[in-house]
């Protein structure tokens, strides 16, 4: 399917329009950012990677019952989605403690919580996405009260399925972030991608960070913790053909 326009310009994701109105091409690049996208590098084999590892999420979710976004891979830096209308919230999941939660609450990271934590925020670049309720949510029309339920309950199944799947690859599921968006009819779905720059992901075994935080705090070695996730995912589960 050929590309149109840039829906989305993004610095690790580009969204490309298609012949079809109802469908996008997502590209990934080799870019990675943090900081508010002041900190940038290229990690070489990093789009592949993060396509990869979405591509067999998406499609273990789907499998699962999960309303998403995805419909195949293309290539090894592409897949074929359908156009939502985005909510502009991020649904970050907190199952232990790290990241702005330890900061912003003084807390002990690597501490697992007693039930899991859902943040939402708003979806704002040039703010850093500030924290947000559902108060504000509603108020600001971002998503209604029957909406916000049902982003809750499918947030909770996902985090459930992904908890499960990784945990099967030796790796704990601390936190991440996910979007919903809404289809033509109304029907919600997840939306974006999930990555290991949108997770933070600890081997189990040896409490290694496999995930973006290795570029945040100069750890090295990320595309070496990004091919070890899809590696383990591989093996796991079927890439997409
Ligand atoms: P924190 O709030 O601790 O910075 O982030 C919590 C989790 O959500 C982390 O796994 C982090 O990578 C992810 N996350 C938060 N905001 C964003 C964002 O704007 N983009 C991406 N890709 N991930 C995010």
């Amino acid at each position: 399917m050929e590309k149109t326009s840039v829906v989305y310009n993004g610095v690790s994701v580009k969204i490309y329009g298609t012949a079809d109105p109802d469908k996008v091409i997502i590209s990934f690049t080799d870019e990675i950012s943090a900081f508010m996208k002041i900190k940038r590098a290229v990690i070489k084999d990093k789009g592949r990677l993060c396509n990869g590892i979405s591509c067999m999420i998406f499609r273990y979710l789907a499998g699962k019952g999960i309303k998403t976004h995805f419909i195949e891979q293309l290539s090894d830096t592409e897949q074929l989605c359908r156009k939502v209308e985005v909510i502009p919230i991020e649904v970050i999941v907190r199952n232990v403690i790290a990241g702005s939660m330890a900061q912003r609450l003084g807390l002990e990271e690597g501490v697992v919580l007693k039930s899991p934590v859902y943040d939402l925020c708003f979806q704002n670049d040039a703010l850093n996405d500030p924290l947000i309720n559902d108060y504000h949510a509603i108020a600001l029309g971002l998503a209604d009260r029957k909406e916000l339920d049902e982003i809750y309950s499918v947030t909770s199944e996902i985090n459930g399925y992904l908890k499960e799947m990784f945990e099967a690859a030796g790796i704990t599921l601390v936190d991440f972030k996910i979007q919903f968006g809404k289809l033509p009819d109304g029907t919600l779905v997840l939306d974006d991608d999930v990555t290991p720059d949108s997770a933070r992901l600890w081997d189990m075994a040896t409490g290694e960070k496999l995930d973006k935080d290795r570029f945040r705090h100069d750890n090295g070695k990320v595309g070496d913790a990004y091919r070890t996730v899809y590696a383990r995912l591989e093996k796991l589960l079927e890439p997409c053909e």
